[in-house]
């Protein structure tokens, strides 16, 4: 069943695109969003502008308007994510400009409260109940990791150091894999409930605010990846298989003027710059087919690879899902519409 649901999939890569509602207390903006289809149909406009190139039309797989909820927003993932629990390697990612909502979508505003729970703490919670649910004909053990990726250097967020990791040496549990090659040394977490993970994710969430001057500044200019890794028995055959999830809260995809940053925030922002674009590439090949997917690129592709790519896994057993955010107040029009392009490239 949950096979078909997959493979029905016209590609590898899916996009959502999903609209934050405006803030409360700030003060009345003009939207940018002119029309949301059920289809997957978005029309934006510049209503300042009253030029007719203003009004552009894109077509995604779906698009959540600003009053889709947690919940919404999860039903439509959860087939990609329980797949995972087949064997395959699924990556999720949320794309846009910084204060666009990708945090809220990949974590939520608030992990006290599971209404708003995003995408990630949601995935493990339902990977563990639906485990629970086959226990009588498959045995699963589920790990997580991760890490954090700034200025092309990666950091593991759950260990106690927090030494920069290399590609030397190969993850505990995926040096016997033909894949194993694009995961970093990061530590390995056996987790067994939601608890469990709560916890590990407050560690990462203040390993991430270590040395950084201002926590937010920081965290809009890195990206981070929580990767589940699943290993399952077929308890009748013995047979085993393993999937992995990447969870990816990507860095702000705003331009940053050139003329105005300099120093470390000019570094920051080629950086970002250039792992975006690469990342743009690789599943811009994948999208096309195309023989050579340029993954060595940054570290950010290196580190996504086996769940992006379907070189070193049976074709079909990557998939792609990427949440393409946006702010929709008319001062962020050519962010929202530079973000809506590389969206329209990828998909
Ligand atoms: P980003 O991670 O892209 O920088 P955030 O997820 O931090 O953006 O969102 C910016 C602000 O907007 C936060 O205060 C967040 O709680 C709020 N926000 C984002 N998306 C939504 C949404 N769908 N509903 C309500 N508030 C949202
Ligand atoms: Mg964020």
């Amino acid at each position: 069943k949950l096979y078909n649901e997959v493979q029905d999939l016209k590609g590898n890569i899916r996009v959502y695109c999903r609209i934050r509602p405006f803030l409360k207390g700030q003060s009345k903006k003009q939207t940018t969003i002119e029309y949301i289809g059920d289809n997957g149909e978005l029309v934006v406009t510049n209503p300042s502008k009253i030029v007719k190139e203003s009004h552009r039309v894109f077509k995604f797989n779906k698009v959540f308007s600003p009053t889709a909820t947690q919940e919404e927003v999860f039903v439509d993932t959860q087939p990609l994510i329980r797949s995972v629990l087949d064997g395959y390697n699924v990556c999720i990612f949320a794309y846009g400009q910084t204060g666009s909502g990708k945090t809220y979508t990949m974590s939520g505003p608030n992990v006290s409260s599971p209404v708003d729970w995003g995408v990630n703490y949601r995935a493990l919670n339902d990977l563990f109940h639906l485990s629970q649910i086959r226990r009588s004909s498959f045995e699963y053990e589920i790990g997580v990791q991760m890490v954090e990726i700034y200025n092309e250097q990666v950091r593991d967020l759950l260990s106690c150091d927090t030494l920069y990791l290399d590609f030397h040496t190969l993850g505990i549990w995926s040096s016997t894999q033909p894949n194993g090659l694009a995961v970093p040394d990061a530590s390995m977490h056996p987790v067994t409930s939601t608890a469990d993970v709560l916890e590990l994710m407050n560690v990462g969430l203040m390993n991430r605010a270590v040395g950084a001057t201002a926590l937010n500044e920081r965290s809009s200019r890195s990206h981070s990846v929580l990767t589940v890794h699943v290993r399952g028995t077929d308890l009748e055959t013995n047979a085993g298989l393993r999937g992995n999830l990447h969870l990816v809260d990507l860095a702000g995809s705003e331009r940053v003027d050139r003329s105005e940053a300099t120093g470390e925030r000019l570094k920051e922002a080629q950086h970002i710059n250039k792992s975006l674009s690469a990342l743009g590439d690789v599943i811009f090949a994948l999208a096309q087919k195309s023989q050579h997917v340029p993954y060595r690129n940054s570290k950010l592709t290196q580190v996504l690879q086996s769940s992006l790519g379907t070189q070193h896994v049976k074709r079909g057993q990557a998939k792609t899902l990427m949440f393409v955010q946006l702010n929709p107040d008319v001062e962020s029009f050519s962010e929202t519409i530079s973000t809506l392009k590389f969206a329209e490239r990828v998909s």
